[in-house]
Formats: C-alpha cells, sequence, structure tokens
C-alpha cells in the first residue's frame, strides 16, 4: 500500500534524513517534537508538525500515547521511528499496526526476539552465525556460571540479557572475582532493565567492531550490503566509522556478507537491520542485531549508492527490494565522523546557542545535520549535532578529502568533536587501519599522561 504521509518519531538529524527520503519520494511528513525542539530544522522542513510534550524524552519522544494521537489528529498513514527512542520497542511497532498505520520498521516479533540478547545468540546461532563463545543462554546460578567459565576460560564477560549501551556488563579476570562481578552485573542489570537475566561469554582482547548491513523483504528475500568497521569506540561509543572495513577482503565479505543474508531469507526479516559482530584473528563473533537503521548508515549509502531510507520505506509498502545482491556494487571508501556538542577532549557535554555554521562541501562530501546559526543545542538529548560522511576513490583519498572536509567545517559558540577527529586523522595507527575497539581509550589515556 503507498504511504502518503509519514509521521517521524524522532528529533535532530535522523527526522532531517528520513523527511529527505519520503520527500524525494512524494510522500509528505509529520514532524513531531517537544516543546524543546520548535525551532528544530525538521521542524521548520515538515509539512506538519505536532508538539506531544515537554523536553524529557519519557514524556515526549517516547510517549507512545501523544505519538499515536499525533498521527491519528494529522492522518499520517505510517510512522518511521529513526534509530534510538522507540524505534526497538516490539510493543510500540505492534500498537503502531494495530492501528492500521503502516510501521516502517521490522516485523515486531523479529524486534522482541533481537531485543532479548540470550534469545537473540540463540536465534543466530540457530541459523548458522558464528557466536562467541560461552554459556548455553541464561546463567541461573554461581555454580553454573563457574563451570562455564573454567570450561572457556578466563577472562570472561558477564552481560546481561536486556542489555544494551555497554551496561549491565562486566568483565571477570579470574574465578576469584566471579562470584561478587556477577552479582554486580545482575543489580546493575536489574536497575537499569528490570530484568538480572546474565549469560557469559568468552572475552576477546582485541577486536574490532565490524557490522554487516541487511535488508529483507519479509518474504524471504535478503541482501546485504556489506560491512562497516565501527571499532574507534569510547565507552561503546561510535566515534567514527567506515566502510569498507581495512581488514575485510572482497572474499571475506562474500563470504560472511552471504551467511547472513541466508540467516535474514530464512528468518523472513523485513526491513533494515545491523549484524554486529566481533572480529579478532580472521574469525567472526556474533555480538548482536539491531533491528532498524543505524547511524552509521550513510557509509553504506557511499559506496553502495543505496538509499537506505527509502529502501525501507519501499519494504513498508510491501514493494520489492530495489536491487539485487548481483547488482549491487561496492565502490571506493567512506568514513563518516560524528560530531558531538562536547569538549572534544574530555567529552563533557556542552550545549547552548550555536553562534556560527558553516557546512563542509565540494565532491563526495555530505553533512547531515539540522544545526543553522542561531540554533540551541538542547541540553535534554544525545550531544551528536552532525555527521560529517566523505567518500573517496580509495581510503588514502578518503581521508585527504575528510580533513580538508573537516578544515572547512565552522560550528562556534559551542565546543565540539571536531579536533578530536583532526587529531585522529594524523595518528599512524588510523592512517594504516590498524584499530581495534580498544585503541582509542588507550590514545586517550596516552594524551592524559603526556
Ligand atoms: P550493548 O548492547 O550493551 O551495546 P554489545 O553486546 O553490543 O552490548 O556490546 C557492546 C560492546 O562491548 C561491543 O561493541 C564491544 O566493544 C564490547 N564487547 C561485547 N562483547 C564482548 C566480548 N565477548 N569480548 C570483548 N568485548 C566485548
Amino acid at each position: 500500500m503507498p504511504i502518503t504521509r509519514l509521521l517521524i518519531a524522532n528529533r535532530g538529524e535522523i527526522a532531517l534524513r528520513i523527511h529527505r527520503a519520503a520527500h524525494e519520494m512524494g510522500i509528505e511528513t509529520v514532524a513531531v517534537h517537544s516543546t524543546a525542539d520548535a525551532d528544530a530544522m525538521h521542524v521548520r522542513l515538515a509539512d506538519h508538525a505536532v508538539c506531544i510534550g515537554p523536553p524529557a524524552a519519557s514524556e515526549s519522544y517516547l510517549n507512545v500515547a501523544a505519538i499515536i494521537s499525533a498521527a491519528e489528529i494529522s492522518h499520517a498513514d505510517a510512522i518511521h521511528p529513526g534509530y534510538g527512542f522507540l524505534s526497538e520497542n516490539a510493543k510500540f511497532a505492534e500498537i503502531v499496526e494495530t492501528h492500521d498505520i503502516v510501521w516502517v520498521g521490522p516485523k515486531p516479533e523479529h524486534i522482541r526476539t533481537m531485543g532479548d540478547k540470550v534469545e537473540a545468540k540463540r536465534t543466530a546461532g540457530a541459523l548458522g552465525l558464528p557466536l562467541v563463545p560461552g554459556s548455553d543462554g541464561a546463567v541461573e546460578s554461581f555454580a553454573e556460571a563457574r563451570r562455564v567459565a573454567a570450561e572457556i576460560g578466563y577472562p570472561v564477560l558477564v552481560k546481561a540479557a536486556s542489555g544494551g549501551g555497554g551496561r549491565g556488563m562486566k568483565v571477570v579476570p579470574d574465578e576469584d572475582s566471579l562470584e561478587s562481578l556477577m552479582s554486580q552485573a545482575k543489580s546493575e542489570a536489574k536497575a537499569a532493565f528490570g530484568d538480572d537475566t546474565v549469560y557469559i561469554e568468552k572475552y576477546l582482547g582485541n577486536p574490532r567492531h565490524i557490522e554487516f548491513q541487511v535488508f529483507g523483504d519479509g518474504n524471504g528475500n535478503a541482501i546485504h550490503l556489506g560491512e562497516r568497521d565501527c571499532s574507534l569506540q569510547r565507552r561503546h561509543q561510535k566515534v567514527l566509522e567506515e566502510a569498507p572495513s581495512p581488514v575485510i577482503t572482497p572474499e571475506e565479505r562474500e563470504r560472511m556478507g552471504g551467511i547472513v543474508a541466508k540467516a535474514m531469507a530464512e528468518m523472513g526479516y523485513r526491513g533494515a537491520g545491523t549484524i554486529e559482530f566481533l572480529w579478532e584473528n580472521g574469525e567472526f563473533y556474533f555480538i548482536e542485531m539491531n533491528t532498524r537503521l543505524q547511524v552509521e548508515h550513510p557509509v553504506t549509502e557511499a559506496i553502495t549508492g543505496v538509499d537506505l531510507v527509502r529502501e525501507q520505506i519501499r519494504i513498508a509498502e510491501g514493494r520489492p527490494l530495489s536491487v539485487s545482491q548481483e547488482e549491487l556494487r561496492f565502490t571506493g571508501h567512506a568514513i563518516e565522523c560524528r560530531i558531538n556538542a562536547e569538549d572534544p577532549f574530555n567529552f563533557a557535554p556542552s550545549p547552548g546557542l550555536v553562534t556560527s555554521y558553516h557546512a563542509a562541501g565540494g565532491m563526495h562530501v555530505r553533512v547531515d545535520s539540522g544545526l543553522y546559526a542561531g540554533y540551541r543545542v538542547p541540553p535534554y538529548y544525545d550531544s551528536m549535532i552532525a555527521k560529517l560522511i566523505v567518500s573517496g576513490r580509495t581510503r588514502e583519498g578518503c581521508i585527504m578529502r575528510l580533513r580538508r572536509a573537516l578544515e572547512e567545517m565552522v560550528i562556534e559558540g559551542v565546543k565540539t568533536s571536531i579536533p578530536l577527529h583532526k587529531a585522529l586523522l594524523t595518528e599512524p595507527d588510523i592512517l594504516n587501519g590498524d584499530y581495534s575497539i580498544k585503541w582509542l581509550e588507550e590514545w586517550l589515556e596516552g594524551r592524559d599522561n603526556s
């Protein structure tokens, strides 16, 4: 069924991103916003706007009743959740569908399965994805934990089944600390997620984070759009992402991509998804699946030429995938820098008035951002205010262009992570693509001491 009016249940750059894809398809947009976002760019550009509550996300962007009401009064026939907020809330997806509104997202049962990490791991294993060695499902007792940990060998990682954002996760170096760290993980998980179920995994010492973008039509057809390397992280938050990964060969991409696409086809997966792996010594280990669009999706768009939001909307309309695996080509290299309103090196948030703004431009430079001079970055939400995505025929050329683009970007009035990105792009390890998920934190520690 064609969508004619799409409600965007999100804010910031991703709301704008979705608006752009919708307008290019001739679809009207409805922005929803908190009182703190009344002057936001996505609200200005949308065809209709509905205020859904006060600044606190729990009362606005997470307010299911207010969002459904906004869809009804604005006669929206579809809802796109973006990322974060309600995007991986299976209950919300179900509510949307029972109101006869098209949900631009995966089937609610798949969101639910993948949202429970124990279930997700079991499902991934059954579909033939390689797993991190660990407990077979939830660990009920210390005795069982001791047995599993001894079997796989220390260090191990205790993880919360309902975990997210690295919370409820503890590295256990040896058997002596197992009991106390497992108790801590359980109480942290209980407090954060209302569920103290934990499981155990082998702790990988120095892996990379490599994820595959997938798309399914919901009817048993699925493709992969290659991988993204998101190893540059601080506190499990991605800082810079690239595609393709500097360590994956075309043969490896085809092999692993084939495995994930087949798994998604078998599942009957619908829409966009990301399968995250840790990668060490040439081996992939599944860690989780995100059943939504990712922040870093533009690097995949840059090397495949596929508009992923357009694809999501087409699939929600019940249309087939617009490109087959055979037709898909990977061309060149792309890197995304996440630009946050924060101190570049101590990461203290820096909301406030943006006094001047100039976006970088030129060939193969894309800036996704709702910023403008005179905009006030509110203190209530995620600190990311812009994404700079640059591509080139080679990784080297891409880095040269990215440096040039970072020099052009002007954001004044708030502190931003631009100086961090500039500094990273002079580091030999980054230039050589030689970094793991530990690299950034170690580098930051080294700076403190010098
Ligand atoms: P969350 O949902 O809390 O983000 P993930 O399972 O995605 O949890 O893991 C978050 C991050 O924790 C990963 O990107 C990686 O940096 C680290 N991590 C997760 N599992 C392991 C593991 N088995 N060994 C080492 N590091 C891990």
